[in-house]
């Protein structure tokens, strides 16, 4: 007998999303970009959150945040202000 978990996609589509009102991730722009923040959020974003746009700015999908903290492990002191979403909102893991 296998056991077949599925790809990481399809397991993340389980989860629900609960959208706070008020962005709970906030990027001081000038700082990230020129710490080097801005490139390695995007990087290591494991749901795709940070996007660089073409003026080099970072725009932020935040309702999509799996809440993993990983983006604040990398970023430099002052550049993210990061918080979990107010209580009831953000995701709802399903499995796993
Ligand atoms: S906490 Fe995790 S999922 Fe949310 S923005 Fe940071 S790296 Fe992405």
């Amino acid at each position: 007998m296998t056991f077949d978990p599925g790809s990481v996609n399809d397991r993340l589509s389980q989860n629900v999303f609960h959208t706070d009102a008020v962005p709970h991730i906030e990027i001081n722009q000038e700082l990230a970009k020129a710490t080097g923040t801005s490139k390695r959020i995007v990087a290591v974003c494991p749901a795709h959150v940070y996007r660089e746009e073409a003026d080099g700015t970072i725009s932020v999908e935040f309702a999509g945040c799996l809440e993993c903290g990983t983006c604040l492990a990398v970023a430099d002191p002052g550049t993210l202000r990061w918080v979990y979403p107010s209580g009831g909102m953000g995701v709802e893991y399903r499995e796993g």
